[in-house]
């Protein structure tokens, strides 16, 4: 039996964030199914994500990939900075797109009021 899902959703273990997250996929991706990925960091260890990404596409044929990083990400550190995390949000995205060039990729920084910010192409 096949059974597909519309999207995956990457995001930080952070707790603190996670009712946040919730609140935006009820809104965001109301109807729809998708994957959960809770890693450290989000995308930081970019290999072992773009595995979890491969196996949602393989499995649930997704066609849409949602990463989402966040202000004061412990797993950065002293680099959590904006700067840093929307760079870190490009590369995923582009190393995404050159395996799966039909999935659509959007980005977000999350802050710690839980506003969600759209991180565009450069
Ligand atoms: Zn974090």
């Amino acid at each position: 039996m096949s059974h597909i899902c519309d999207a995956i959703v990457v995001c930080c273990i952070d707790f603190r964030f996670q009712k946040f997250i919730r609140d935006w996929t009820d809104k965001n991706l109301a109807g729809k199914t998708f994957d959960l990925v809770g890693y450290a960091g989000s995308t930081k260890d970019l290999d072992t994500i773009l595995k979890q990404i491969d196996i949602s596409v393989r499995l649930h044929r997704i066609t849409r990939v949602v990463l989402i990083h966040h202000e004061e990400c412990g797993a950065y550190g002293s680099e959590s900075t904006p700067d840093r995390h929307r760079n870190d949000l490009f590369k995923a995205k582009s190393s995404i797109l050159s395996l799966n060039p039909h999935l659509t990729v959007d980005l977000y920084y999350l802050t710690l009021s839980g506003e969600f910010i759209s991180v565009s192409n450069p």
